[in-house]
């Protein structure tokens, strides 16, 4: 079958209907026999093992049970009928049960025959039962081909629901095989095939549905594994190569008066060695012709900011402006405030602009944008809207870019004829593997060294029954002049709720810690912007003792005398946010704190979460921890989920494989750009047929 013969549409195939083709598409996204073949297997069962009764184990596993039917009954329940019967062999009893077509399931089973059931087992009300199981006559299953490894398909309840079971899915894996004659074009060229050993793509689909032996299947997987990273790679690698070359950057050809007087006479510190390789990787690329699409990922407390100032100053030097956005207005104005005062007697100009300036004072921000008076503009999401257009924009950077939609940054993309170079800075380390598939189409920095002095921050975990001797510790603290932050979780869902605690909590400290000795400030989401700001100024000028919050705080703040960072619920925060929480203390050269508190009750993933939190302060080490335990999907926010909808490979796990793939994707591209070459032909089809159908996702430009 070849590629246009896949695309046929999926009710033609035998056995399914418009009602079948209708649940497929709006469970599993099923429209055509292409997508049905990529409906890849979740896990495969063993058929060849039967299990006696008193052997079942509570583990909620699939097993396959020979016995027979010696009772049918059907029990009222208040949600409804269901039908049970009794099933034994000769060690014991067990349920079979039935919610739903109960009817014909009566009239058709039969008494006291040997039956071979199979199905997930449950442990209820201290017998086994099975529901809904795949139920053949003994006879029949003898006769039948047992297939070593069943595969299992991904469900939905809808799809059970309408009787799309995993066999019924089958059987249409079956018949597409059938129609098919089980032949599939290749989708790789003869060399890859040839080097890295492959199967080809139809044994491949065949052993993916039909395994005849765990090898095989080994081998299928891999390939198509392989293919897939492949594919992608391919996509990220000729965008950034495309990039490269045909998109003109604007030349920073001279290192100018101002970069050399802030470096020489204004920066306020040394450079570590790892922002001045970084500057050195952003120069590189400034002076290429070629525009910059940089991701520069840095823990926090890194030192972007400065790294961001000075590449701004290099802009201005060859005549350009250049803009600064970050993700809240908080942020923003922190930066606009560190970096006014950095650029003090520099003759820079440099303006805030976010949802609440006023509109008396942007008129003359756009004026000045625009005639060029203005060189450094900084600001929220603002910054993105029609009427700020500024003279010659040279360069824009994002900070904290998992924030921002991947449509906000294209929209900075076209404030020019010519793009602006584009740095991209994020403080949520992102494991090399990730940031390989995600990113591959960006040239990535890494600030891996944190400022010389800092001491690594102590964490602990406590639980809530300690509560007094912490706020005792937190009162040694303020005596040293310290500041301390309080964080409540704030999720959607449960906002009311989380309020309610926030605002007990607030009650709580007031009452120990009470005025005039004490200063609290306290912000959150349901504050105007000008009062959370006023709250957070108190804070950062020293005149509150203790901030307590929501997660704004999270991104950026930064007030280097705050030594002590107290998480409440802590076991409620995901692991990158816990991280990101910790790095607003220890930002000083005094020992900081982070106090995770908890309830006694923790599942056993925040067991893990609270353990690597107190274990280490490597942001990759806890990344990658933290994409073990969620997945990547939930990692990057669901804004970009969908980014990593794999259908075979995983991020993680396969690793190895996205090394081999990208290191052909890159060697193919070497050898022959355009795909040109005879032998390419087949990647250069599949490839556009995979653009064309949208098979590939498409990536952010
Ligand atoms: P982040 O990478 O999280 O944005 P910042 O840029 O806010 O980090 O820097 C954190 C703190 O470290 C700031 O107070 C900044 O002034 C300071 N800092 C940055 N670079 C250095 C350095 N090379 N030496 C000493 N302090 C530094
Ligand atoms: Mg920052």
């Amino acid at each position: 079958m070849n590629t246009n013969m896949l695309q046929t549409p999926i009710t033609y195939l035998k056995g399914v209907g418009p009602n079948r083709a209708e649940t497929l598409q709006s469970e599993l996204g099923i429209a055509t026999y292409q997508d049905l073949i990529n409906l890849f297997p979740n896990r495969y069962i063993d058929r060849t093992q039967y299990y006696k009764i008193t052997h079942l184990q509570r583990s909620n596993a699939d097993v396959q049970v020979i016995g027979k039917i010696i009772h049918i009954k059907t029990v009222e329940q208040k949600r409804g009928k269901r039908l049970v019967a009794t099933f034994i062999d000769e060690t014991g009893d067990m349920e079979l049960v039935w919610f739903r077509g109960q009817k014909w399931i009566r009239e058709n089973l039969k008494l006291n025959t040997p039956y071979v059931v199979f199905g997930r087992c449950n442990w209820y009300n201290g017998k086994f039962s099975m529901p809904h199981p795949d139920m053949e006559l003994l006879a029949d299953h003898e006769k039948g081909l047992k297939i070593a490894m069943q595969p299992v398909y991904p469900s939905t309840e809808k799809l059970s629901n309408k009787g799309i079971t995993n066999r019924v899915i089958n059987k249409m894996m079956q018949q597409l095989f059938l129609e098919s004659n089980g032949q599939f074009s290749e989708t790789l060229s003869d060399k890859i095939l040839f080097e890295l050993q492959l199967l080809s793509k139809s044994e491949s689909l065949f052993n993916i549905h039909f395994p005849k032996n765990q090898e095989l299947l080994a081998k299928a997987q891999f390939r198509l594994k392989f293919e897939e990273l492949f594919y992608i790679q391919l996509q990220l690698i000729s965008k950034k190569l495309l990039r490269k070359q045909k998109i003109k950057g604007f030349n920073f050809n001279q290192v100018g008066e101002l970069f050399n007087t802030f470096y020489r006479d204004h920066l306020p510190f040394e450079l570590t060695n790892a922002q001045k390789r970084v500057i050195k990787e952003i120069r590189a690329d400034l002076g290429s012709n070629a525009q910059m699409n940089r991701l520069l990922q840095g823990d926090v407390g890194s030192g972007k900011t400065i790294v961001a100032l000075m590449i701004m100053l290099l802009a201005i030097d060859n005549g350009f402006q250049a803009c600064l956005m970050a993700p809240t207005e908080i942020l923003a104005q922190q930066h606009y405030n560190g970096i006014k005062e950095l650029l003090e007697s520099t003759g820079v100009t440099c303006e805030l602009l976010t949802g609440s300036v006023k509109k008396s004072a942007r008129t003359p921000i756009h004026e000045q944008l625009e005639n060029g008076e203005l060189h450094i503009l900084i600001g929220t999401h603002a910054v993105l809207e029609d009427k700020v257009q500024f003279k010659n924009l040279g360069l824009a950077i994002v900070d904290e870019q998992h924030r921002f939609g991947v449509a906000q940054r294209s929209k900075l993309w076209h404030k020019n004829e010519v793009p602006p170079h584009i740095l991209v800075m994020t403080a949520t380390p992102i494991p090399r593997t990730l940031a390989m598939s995600l990113y591959g189409d960006l040239d990535i920095s890494v600030i891996d060294e944190l400022p010389p002095g800092r001491k690594p921050i102590k964490t602990v975990h406590r639980y809530d029954s300690n509560r007094l001797k912490v706020f005792r510790f937190i009162k040694d603290e303020i005596k040293k002049e310290r500041q301390i932050y309080v964080v409540y979780p704030l999720i959607q869902e449960s906002e009311a709720l989380d309020y309610k605690d926030l605002m007990d909590g607030y009650e709580s400290i007031v009452r120990d810690f009470p005025l005039p000795d004490y200063q609290i400030s306290i912000v959150h989401g349901k504050m105007k912007p000008a009062d959370k700001d006023y709250e957070m100024e108190r804070f950062v000028k020293g005149e509150t003792n203790i901030m307590i919050a929501t997660t704004v705080i999270e991104v950026g703040v930064n007030v280097p005398n705050a030594s002590v960072m107290i998480i409440e619920s802590a076991e409620r925060f995901g692991l990158s946010q816990l991280h990101q929480l910790r790095g607003r203390v220890g930002r000083g050269a005094d020992q900081s704190y982070c106090i995770l508190m908890t309830s006694h009750k923790l599942s056993s993933e925040a067991k893990t979460r609270l353990e690597t939190m107190v274990r280490t302060n490597d942001g990759f080490e806890i990344a990658e921890v933290d994409l073990k335990l969620r997945g990547p999907g939930d990692l990057m926010g669901t804004q970009q989920s969908g980014i990593l909808n794999l259908k075979i490979a995983d991020i993680v796990k396969d690793n190895d494989i996205l090394k081999t793939a990208r290191h052909y994707a890159i060697q193919t591209l070497k050898n022959d750009p355009n795909l040109e070459q005879p032998n390419n032909l087949i990647v250069r089809h599949t490839y556009n047929q995979l653009v064309k159908h949208k098979n590939i996702w498409t990536y952010i430009s």
